[in-house]
Parts: structure tokens; C-alpha cells; sequence
């Protein structure tokens, strides 16, 4: 995907005002701020560049001044306007230092910290930290689909496993592809289910770089050849554990839709469609309890879920007051009506407990305390009546 010209800009103009700030973080001052004239010359600089000067003749570049770049950058989210040493003049620090500060200065507040400004005295959360500044990179998307089916054919003996992975990867656009990262974690966890060898795979990569896919693809392939090998099985076949609870409805929604993806697939082989079921602080415990639960919004007719979306139209979604009184355990957007039962999506624990979904998000916290809870620990593979134990986490 190629940059437009204001964005390749913003980047250039960015990576000039980092590599100013640098000079001070790497000695650990923080605090340090830009000010606006400081700004506007480097990235004047920036806009004189010879490289540049095309972008700039680019009718869709709207670009022509330095302030022009630096109102860009606040709009981007990459710069602040931030307090400095001399109240009326504006300072700046770019999201790169503005990060190292915020890091470098938070603290962890005890109760002997509360009131006026004793929290100035609280110990660090960081203790140090060493700054090393490197040039931005974007992992290439240059492995199309007959590449990765090359690749993932050598490494999987089962057929329907081969399949599965193809019928994903013929949903992708025409001439999009994926990271050889990604095609490397693939083949490597899909390997170690394909043959039963049990390994650890660690995938690292920048935010957004797509290390979501490379854990997803092979495990939601595999479930879909499950589903079909195994019609009437219901267990947690994979974990997927957070640390947070941000991240893990931002990948819920994300991962419910790659689920979708399978369902032809699984369908014309007569097995059901993949079920996620999510388990965290705001899971309630029956769809009448929605109506109670911290996190959600409860009015006389509905409830409204805090952590999942409309896959249609990305709406609000909801318990309604009339399904819980017919048992009908789904989730109703708000906006254009569609639903989402429960044999799509687990949301309730009393669900989840009777049928365990295939992939369960969860966090770490939930995984300590329900394992010696003895009306879900087979959820998660332990105990008398569980049946199997989760293959992937
Ligand atoms: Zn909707």
C-alpha cells in the first residue's frame, strides 16, 4: 500500500523532529520540549529536501507550508502541544518523547502519597531505561497466496488442515499477500498440531505489523478441521490470554470475524460453525444478569455489551429484556438489528460452562481464579469432566 503524499510527509517530518529530540532522550532528559520555531525549521528543512519536492507538486498533496505539516502531525496524533518552561509560548514533543516522559516519570502511588503533592515523592515505576532510536520498518507483504500454499503444504500432512489454510487464503483481495513472518509462525504452529509435537512459538513484531494473523490463521484453520474431524467434541481447543482487557475485546472482534471466514468451509462438510466465547470481569453470569452486570448499561427493555460489536454495521449490541424472558441467548444490535447467538459467540458463563466455545479469550487473572473452580475449570481442560485439554494458548 503506497503512502499519499501528506502521509509520507507527516513521516518524513516526523522522523526529523524524533532524531532532534533523540539527542536529549538518549542522555535521559525528558522533560526537554520543542518550541514552535524549533518545529518549523526542521520541518522547513524537511519540506526543501529534494525528495520532496515532487510530493509537494503532487496535486493531492495539500502540504505547502511548515505549519501546514506541523497542524498535519497534531491531527495524526503524532504531535503534542504540551506546557513548557515560559507560560503563552507553545512547546512540543512528538508521540516518540512524549512516550519516553510519561514512562519515565509515572509513579506508583501508595496511600501514605494522597493529597496536595506528596505523590511527588512516590518512587518511579521505571527504575531506568536505556533509549536506542532506530528507523521505522514495515514488514512486506510479498507472499502471496500460492507462496504461503507452497510453504504450508511441505510443512502439513492432513488434507482438510491444507484446505482449511487455502480456503482462508482465497478470501484475501487479488493482489494482497502476507509477511514472511507471518507465513514462518503459520507453518511453524501449524506443524507442531499438525504432527502432535508440543512447542512454544514466540512471534514478535511492530504494532500493526500483523501478529495477530500469524497466531490466528493456523489456529482457526485448525479448529475448522476439528469442528469437521471431530462433529459433536465441545472444548476450549485454544486459549488466547490477555493481559489486559483493552486488548483482549479489541481482538475479540477482530478474531470473531476471521471465525466467520470458515463457516462455508465447515458448512459444506456438515460441522458447525467456529464459537468464541469471551470470560472476563464483565461477563455475566446468566443474559438476566446482563442486566446488573458492572460494564454494562441496563435499561427497562435491554441491556448494552461492553465488549463486543456489531460485526455488520458496528453498532452497539444488546441483551434485550423480551429474549431473556423467551431464553433466547443472542445479542441484538441496536442499529440495523442484526444478532449474534450464542452458538456464534459464547457471552454469558452459564453458556459457556454447559458448552465450552472452541477459542475462549480470557485473561490472565480469569485463568488463575477458574482453575480450581470446580463449575468451570473444565473449561479450560482441568477436572473430572473435562474432555480435552486446550492445544494452543
Ligand atoms: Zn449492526
Amino acid at each position: 500500500m503506497a503512502l499519499t503524499p501528506d502521509l509520507l510527509l507527516a513521516e518524513r517530518g516526523l522522523d526529523e523532529l524524533e532524531q532532534i529530540e533523540a539527542r536529549a532522550l538518549v542522555w535521559g532528559l525528558v522533560d526537554n520540549a520543542l518550541d514552535t520555531s524549533e518545529v518549523d525549521d526542521a520541518l522547513r528543512h524537511v519540506l526543501a529536501e529534494e525528495r520532496n519536492l515532487e510530493l509537494r507538486r503532487d496535486p493531492a498533496c495539500s502540504i505547502a507550508t511548515p505549519r501546514d505539516l506541523r497542524e498535519h502531525l497534531v491531527g495524526l496524533g503524532m504531535l503534542f502541544e504540551v506546557p513548557g518552561p515560559t507560560a503563552g509560548d507553545a512547546f512540543w514533543r512528538t508521540r516518540m518523547a512524549e512516550g519516553v516522559r510519561l514512562i519515565a516519570r509515572l509513579r506508583q502511588l501508595f496511600p501514605q502519597h494522597a493529597g496536595d503533592a506528596r505523590w511527588a515523592s512516590a518512587p518511579t515505576l521505571v527504575a531506568d531505561y536505556r533509549f536506542l532510536r532506530r528507523a521505522r520498518r514495515y514488514p512486506e507483504r510479498d507472499q502471496d497466496r500460492h507462496a504461503v500454499m507452497a510453504v504450508i503444504s511441505a510443512a502439513v500432512k492432513n488434507p482438510d488442515l491444507q484446505s482449511a489454510v487455502s480456503h482462508w487464503l482465497q478470501q484475501l483481495p487479488p493482489n494482497a499477500g502476507m509477511s514472511r513472518f507471518q507465513v514462518d509462525a503459520a507453518e511453524r504452529i501449524l506443524r507442531g498440531l499438525d504432527d502432535g509435537t508440543r512447542t512454544g512459538t514466540l512471534v514478535s513484531a511492530g504494532t500493526g505489523s500483523g501478529k495477530t494473523l500469524a497466531f490466528y490463521l493456523p489456529a482457526l484453520a485448525w479448529l475448522a478441521q476439528r469442528r469437521v474431524a471431530t462433529p459433536n467434541a465441545r472444548a476450549v481447543r485454544v486459549l488466547a490470554l490477555y493481559p489486559r482487557n483493552e486488548l483482549l475485546k479489541d481482538q475479540l472482534a477482530e478474531v470473531y470475524e476471521q471465525c466467520r471466514k470458515f463457516d462455508d468451509w465447515i458448512g459444506e462438510r456438515g460441522g458447525s460453525a467456529l464459537r468464541v466465547g469471551v470470560l472476563y470481569g464483565e461477563t455475566p453470569r446468566f443474559m438476566k444478569s446482563a442486566f446488573k452486570q458492572p460494564g454494562w448499561r441496563a435499561s427497562a427493555t435491554e441491556s448494552v455489551c461492553p465488549f463486543f460489536s456489531c460485526p455488520g454495521c458496528g453498532g452497539e449490541m444488546s441483551v434485550r429484556a423480551e429474549d431473556v424472558d423467551r431464553e433466547v441467548e443472542r445479542l441484538v444490535c441496536r442499529t440495523c438489528g442484526e444478532s449474534v447467538p450464542s452458538d456464534r459467540l459464547a457471552f454469558t458463563r452459564k453458556a459457556m460452562s454447559e458448552n465450552p466455545p472452541d477459542i475462549l479469550f480470557t485473561s490472565v487473572e480469569m485463568l488463575n481464579r477458574h482453575l480450581s473452580n470446580p463449575d468451570m475449570r473444565h473449561v479450560f481442560g482441568v477436572g473430572p469432566i473435562a474432555t480435552e485439554r486446550p492445544a494452543l494458548s
